[in-house]
């Protein structure tokens, strides 16, 4: 991802199959050609690396309108990792400055502090000055995670293990209860959990921009803290956040970065919070619930091959948590990080899709581990509640 040439080899095993047609939520919506997953790659290798096309404002579009969700690269039988491709492309046309220079530093300030002196103070200005529908932007909560949770939480019970919680910005700022849900169930199941200090957000919103600097100071800002601590496991309830740190981190610092070793061992520590607490087991039986509910399958998901099962099994150990299953619970919501601000009707399109499935499951609540599926969703489900499955487990335990 540091360098779009690193990828000229892995572009030419594209065997024109076509299968990432049936998974590209832009392509599903708009249904241009140029939209694909491999006519992307081709008009990058031809545009950027062989110097056949002139590099357009077209080819600028089609690079940026991408969800960045990593569907096509899942779906991808000859492994071409057609994600990393376009990012790697936006790093090359963008250079960090794909954005003015006053946006620039608001979104490089809001990812480096945290907290309502920090994000929000920085974000409001920000979205206001984007336009960005106050709606779909939930209010920031009065006090966030970082205010209530800070330092070691003891497990209950006798200890089986220690992790580091990463509470990425969404979390943190508007969704604090979440991670109070993922503090109080694992500890509850005999985890302690330690909340770091002096972390940032986790650079995701920089790969998107396309914005190289600002996303390596994160990842080694990030690593250095997670990576010194002594604990089994990191776990973030953030699939995106997950993302980043298990499969993106390392490739976007270069071989001789101090930080290199430590963010690939970090990469091997890296857990989805229920995907953990699957994995370890429960040892305390959560209580009935009355719910029916569906679960919407975030996209950013194939860096665990049992991070969509997870919230699954667990919530089927609640006696009277009905799940219904939309006919695609993989199908993508629209959000993509930002993407549903700067691309509203198109968003919207590829959500009304994913709301109708929702809607023929009769189901009163939704559960994702995603934040900006959960905020993007409920902002189209109005009435019905949209949570974090480790939220709705936490409901079950009484908390
Ligand atoms: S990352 Fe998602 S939106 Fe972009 S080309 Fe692949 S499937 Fe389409
Ligand atoms: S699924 Fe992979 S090999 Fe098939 S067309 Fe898409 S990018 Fe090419």
């Amino acid at each position: 991802m540091l360098n779009l040439d690193a990828y000229r080899d892995l572009i030419t095993k594209c065997s024109q199959c076509q299968l990432c047609q049936t998974t590209c939520p832009v392509f599903l919506e708009d249904m241009l050609e140029t939209h694909l997953a491999r006519a992307r790659i081709g008009l990058i290798q031809a545009a950027m690396l062989e110097g056949k096309m002139p590099v357009t404002r077209r080819l600028r579009e089609i690079v940026d309108r991408c969800l960045l969700c990593t569907n096509c690269t899942q779906t991808c039988p000859s492994w071409v990792p057609v994600d990393e491709i376009i990012a790697a492309a936006r790093f090359e046309l963008h250079k960090g400055k794909r954005r003015g220079r006053i946006e620039r530093y608001l979104m490089h300030q809001a990812m480096k502090q945290r907290g309502p002196k920090g994000l929000m103070e920085k974000a409001a200005p920000l979205a206001k000055k984007l336009g960005w529908s106050p709606e779909e932007l939930p209010a920031p909560a009065e006090r966030d995670f970082d205010h209530r949770f800070q330092g070691v939480i003891p497990a209950e019970g006798a200890r089986r293990a220690r992790v580091a919680y990463y509470v990425g910005c969404a979390t943190n700022a508007f969704y604090p209860e979440t991670g109070e849900a993922v503090v109080r169930v694992l500890a509850r199941n005999g985890v302690e959990v330690v909340v770091p200090e002096g972390l940032s957000c986790c650079g995701l919103p920089a790969l998107v921009d396309g914005d190289l600097g600002t996303l390596q100071e994160m990842v080694r800002l990030n690593v250095g803290v997670l990576a010194a601590l002594d604990v089994d496991a990191v776990v973030t309830d953030c699939t995106s956040c997950g993302l980043l740190f298990k499969a993106k981190a390392a490739k976007v610092l270069p071989e001789d970065d101090p930080v290199m070793a430590r963010a690939e061992a970090l990469a091997g520590k890296v857990w989805e919070a229920t995907d953990y607490l699957n994995h370890l087991g429960l040892v305390s039986e959560p209580g009935p619930l009355g719910e029916r509910y569906t679960y919407h399958v975030p996209c950013h998901r194939g860096w665990s091959p049992t991070l969509a099962d997870a919230p699954r099994q667990l919530l089927d150990r609640v006696s009277g948590a009905e799940r219904v299953e939309m006919e695609h619970p993989e199908a993508c919501c629209g959000a993509g990080g930002a993407f549903f601000m700067e691309y509203k009707a198109l968003s919207q399109g590829i959500r009304s899709r994913k709301t109708e499935d929702i809607d023929r499951t009769g189901s009163e609540t939704v559960v994702t581990q995603c934040p900006a599926c959960r905020t993007y969703l409920a902002a189209g489900l109005p009435g019905r509640r949209v949570l974090h499955p480790m939220a709705l487990l936490a409901r079950a335990y009484g908390f």
